[in-house]
């Protein structure tokens, strides 16, 4: 059996040319990693397969240690792969040249058009340079949105920017979590006043129409440029959900049994069985489902496959050493995993999922919430609720369309 994936996150520095509203990095240290923490790091992974990840801070400003680790890792491993996530500002040609070298996958982070990301993230004029450079040489990149209280109503933008730039991948949502400057106590001079927009999340509401909103105007587009070019635009959430019920009507065409629970638990059309759930004493697919809900011994909902962090296969480790699974746990002392200079013990976050799962006609495929969110956040958030189901519903409907 092939063995599964881990991700290793080498933290390149602390340091960053930007200074976002919401930074989950701001608070850990200004340091850099140097190689011998990387390859520390890199050794302890054994022969796992691995994708390895520089983040940080901006980890282009410690682009000496992302050449070594990819030359070093190339060498040493049999299977790896590379990614970065930069806000994309310091991208030039020595970068290019280094992410075409070791087929590094590029993440940009970008939170909107111009005027919506100046205010959360700024500089987006060297954000579209640089993503723009990536163009020139022939290299796709994700975009990557931190979706907040600010630009919730204007994420259609987001493909806007896609277009413009030509050579992005997909686009990835990501909820704001109250992590780093988004849960900083506000200081003496601003007791008492509002937060400032763009550090808080987004109300359920808004998100719903958002995504409805980004979804309609996603096949529109997606419509156009079907006949202008051979590549759709892409986003990450809406993938998720058509590919979980994908996989889900498949299972369910290829085990006669599962065919058959999942049947017996559907109350509506024959097009939304794979994914109905019985309503009251809930009947799970005779194999998990690659993304499922699963249920605790005691009964309790679990999200128990949502990210790598919650299968004990991410290790997110800092210029010190220090290693977490997950960034935006890297200063909580109650989630720490040791150091790659000592010892590193795996560990799962698990997130617990609200009562209405139990009901869900999703519940079979659906991952839950990040468990990060769900620690940081104080309890599950619904919102990563809202996000799922809002997909499953959007995609189901273009489903029952597409039959008829
Ligand atoms: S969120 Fe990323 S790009 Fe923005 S200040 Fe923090 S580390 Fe820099
Ligand atoms: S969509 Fe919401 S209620 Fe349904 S299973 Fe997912 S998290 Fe639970
Ligand atoms: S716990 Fe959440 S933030 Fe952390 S890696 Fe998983 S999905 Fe990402």
């Amino acid at each position: 059996m092939p063995q599964m994936r881990s991700l290793l996150v080498l933290w390149a520095t602390g340091r960053c040319n930007l200074r976002c509203r919401y930074c989950y990095a701001a608070g850990v240290s200004q340091e850099d990693m140097n190689f011998k923490t990387a390859k520390q790091a890199i050794d302890l992974m054994g022969e796992w397969p691995l994708t390895i990840q520089f983040a940080g801070g901006e980890p282009l400003l410690n682009v000496g240690l992302v050449e070594a680790v990819c030359e070093y890792a190339a060498t040493r491993l049999r299977d790896v792969r590379f990614a970065i996530q930069t806000n994309g500002t310091l991208i030039d040609k020595k970068a290019v040249q280094l992410l075409k070298r070791f087929r590094i996958a590029v993440g940009v982070s970008l939170d909107g058009r111009p005027e919506v990301n100046d205010y959360l993230r700024g500089n987006s004029l060297e954000t579209a340079r640089g993503i723009k450079l990536l163009a020139e040489h022939g290299l796709a990149t994700n975009l990557n949105a931190v979706v907040s209280d600010f630009n919730v109503g204007s994420l259609t933008g987001l493909v806007d920017m896609a277009l413009y730039f030509g050579n992005i991948h997909g686009i990835g949502l990501d909820l704001l979590r109250k992590s780093g400057r988004a849960a900083a106590k506000p200081t003496a001079a601003e007791q008492g006043q509002q937060q400032p927009v763009g550090t808080g999340p987004a109300t359920e509401a808004a998100l719903r129409d958002a995504l409805r909103l980004l979804y309609r105007y996603l096949r529109k587009v997606n419509s156009a440029l079907n006949f202008a070019l051979s590549h759709k635009i892409r986003v990450r959430e809406f993938e998720r959900a058509r590919a979980a019920m994908n996989q889900a009507a498949a299972l369910a065409a290829s085990v006669p049994s599962a065919a058959l629970a999942i049947a017996a638990a559907a109350p509506a059309a024959p097009t939304t069985a794979a994914v109905a759930a019985a309503p009251a004493a809930p009947t799970f697919l005779p194999a998990p489902a690659p993304e499922a809900i699963l249920p605790s011994p005691s009964g309790q909902m679990l999200s128990r496959n949502y990210c790598y962090a919650a299968l004990a296969r991410s290790f997110v480790v800092l210029p010190n050493g220090g290693c977490c699974p997950c960034g935006s746990l890297a200063l909580d002392e109650n989630y720490q995993m040791g150091n790659v200079h000592s010892s590193v013990q795996p560990l799962a976050l698990s997130c617990q999922c609200p009562k209405a799962c139990v009901s869900c006609r999703y519940r079979a495929i659906c991952p839950g919430g990040c468990p990060s969110r769900g620690l940081l956040n104080g309890g599950f958030d619904m919102l990563d609720c809202v996000m799922r189901k809002t997909a499953y519903q959007l995609i189901e409907k273009e489903k029952q369309e597409e039959q008829v």
